[in-house]
């Protein structure tokens, strides 16, 4: 049960504008130019950010007579939108009904109980975007001069790509000749920073790395054993996730699947 909590308030103006409270603008982490709406449920009227229809529902909640299996009100965040990881995460969190297999960077939905035509323009839009994922396209974050006593100021693009703070360690890494540079990376759990296990790619790291973010945050790991391991079936049937491979031992995938089901949710 959440409690409630008073966490700003704001006088109405005559013409009926208010002021947007700090506090409400860090919790929601808006700035100008951003959109919000209001939402009404149970009574209770809430803000959201950014958020559009959804494109499963167009925004009704609910597709042939079913809850939508991707969003919960009509209503998904933008920055979900484009997001293949982040849509898959919707999925297992809303829809019990649903069945995934993941194989080769594809998806495919089973389901008795919502019709195919649903199903695939799901899986389309997520398989296009993992698709696209893997394109990335280089761009420059900025640029720094190093001082006379070796020290360089982080470009502010850097600093909000990395999401970094004063405080923060980042780490320089070495791979396939460029040097990377990653925030607060952390020995990979499974192969303990050796990169490999069973002297195949690590299925979780790819360098022996990883966010520390992402250590405990189930989904990430979901994503990264999508984006580095081919050789891996994923299927996740009740919000529980079970891994099959003709390449890594039951003892790794079980490692894998108990951080992933601890975590997933
Ligand atoms: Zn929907
Ligand atoms: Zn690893």
């Amino acid at each position: 049960m959440s409690k409630k909590i008073i966490i700003a308030k704001a006088r109405i103006s005559k013409v009926y504008q208010i002021g947007l409270p700090s506090d409400v603008r860090e919790e929601l982490k808006i700035e100008s130019g951003d959109n919000i709406t209001f939402i009404k449920e149970d009574g209770m009227i809430y803000v959201e950010k950014n958020t559009i229809e959804c494109f499963v529902c167009d925004g009704v909640g609910e597709v042939y007579k079913k809850k939508c299996p991707i969003c919960e009100d009509g209503l998904i965040l933008k920055q979900d939108y484009n997001d293949a990881h982040r849509l898959l995460g919707k999925i297992i969190a809303n829809s019990d009904d649903i069945n995934i297999t993941i194989s080769n960077k594809k998806i495919r939905l089973h389901s008795e109980e919502y019709v195919r035509s649903i199903l695939s323009l799901i899986e389309d839009k997520i398989n296009k975007l993992l698709q696209e994922n893997n394109q990335s396209a280089k761009k420059i974050l900025g640029k720094a001069k190093i001082s006379k006593v070796n020290q360089i100021g982080l470009p502010s693009d850097l600093r909000e790509e990395l999401n970094i703070k004063t405080g923060d360690d980042i780490n320089f890494i070495k791979k396939d000749g460029m040097i990377y540079v990653e925030k607060n990376t952390v020995l990979c759990f499974l192969c303990n920073g050796e990169g490999e296990i069973e002297k195949r790619p690590c299925p979780v790291c790819d360098d022996g790395l990883l966010l520390k973010d992402s250590v405990n945050n189930g989904r990430m790991i979901l994503k990264n054993i999508i984006n580095y391991s081919n050789d891996i079936h994923i299927t996740i049937i009740n919000k529980k996730v079970k891994l099959k491979s003709a390449v890594y031992t039951r003892e790794t995938l079980k490692k894998i699947e108990k951080r992933l089901n601890d975590n997933l949710i």
